[in-house]
C-alpha cells in the first residue's frame, strides 16, 4: 500500500490520516453545507471511520439537525474554523470528509452533485455528472 493520505485544518493544529485510497468527490449543495463552508457547496468524500484517524489536535463539533432529523456532528478546528468532516450519529461507521482539507487530492474526481434543488444560481453544475435534487438514494 501507499503511504497514508493526510490532511488538516488551515492553522495546522488539527491533522488527520486516512489509510485507504479516496477517489470520489460528491458536491453537496444543501443550505447547511453552504453555511458551514461559506461557499456554494461542500465537496466531500465518504471514508469508513475505521480508516480515518485524527493525528493531532481535537476538533470541536456542532450538532446539526438537518431536515431529515438525523443529527449530524460537524467537526471543525476551534482555532481557525476550518470545516473538516461530519458524522451522522446514526451511521458512526462513516465520516464525510471535506476534501478541501486534504494535503493532496490529485487523482480524485467529482462524480456527483446532491441537493441540487437548493444550489446557488451562480454555481456551475456539470449536467454530465450524476445529480439528485435531494440526497442520493441509499
Ligand atoms: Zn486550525
Ligand atoms: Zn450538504
Amino acid at each position: 500500500m501507499t503511504k497514508p493520505i493526510t490532511g488538516g485544518c488551515l492553522c495546522g493544529k488539527i491533522r488527520y490520516a486516512i489509510d485507504q485510497p479516496v477517489e470520489k468527490i460528491i458536491a453537496c449543495h444543501c443550505t447547511h453545507c453552504q453555511k458551514i463552508s461559506g461557499s456554494g457547496a461542500s465537496f466531500n468524500t465518504p471514508v469508513p471511520s475505521s480508516a480515518f484517524k485524527i493525528t493531532a489536535g481535537t476538533p470541536k463539533f456542532f450538532a446539526d439537525t438537518p431536515d431529515s432529523g438525523n443529527i449530524m456532528h460537524r467537526y471543525f478546528c476551534g482555532d481557525c474554523g476550518s470545516s473538516i468532516y461530519s458524522q451522522r450519529t446514526k451511521t458512526p461507521e462513516m465520516v464525510v470528509l471535506k476534501v478541501g482539507t486534504l494535503d493532496d487530492s490529485n487523482g480524485m474526481k467529482l462524480v456527483m452533485n446532491i441537493w441540487t434543488k437548493s444550489a446557488r444560481p451562480w454555481m456551475h453544475i456539470d449536467p454530465a455528472l450524476q445529480g439528485y435534487p435531494e440526497n442520493r438514494p441509499v
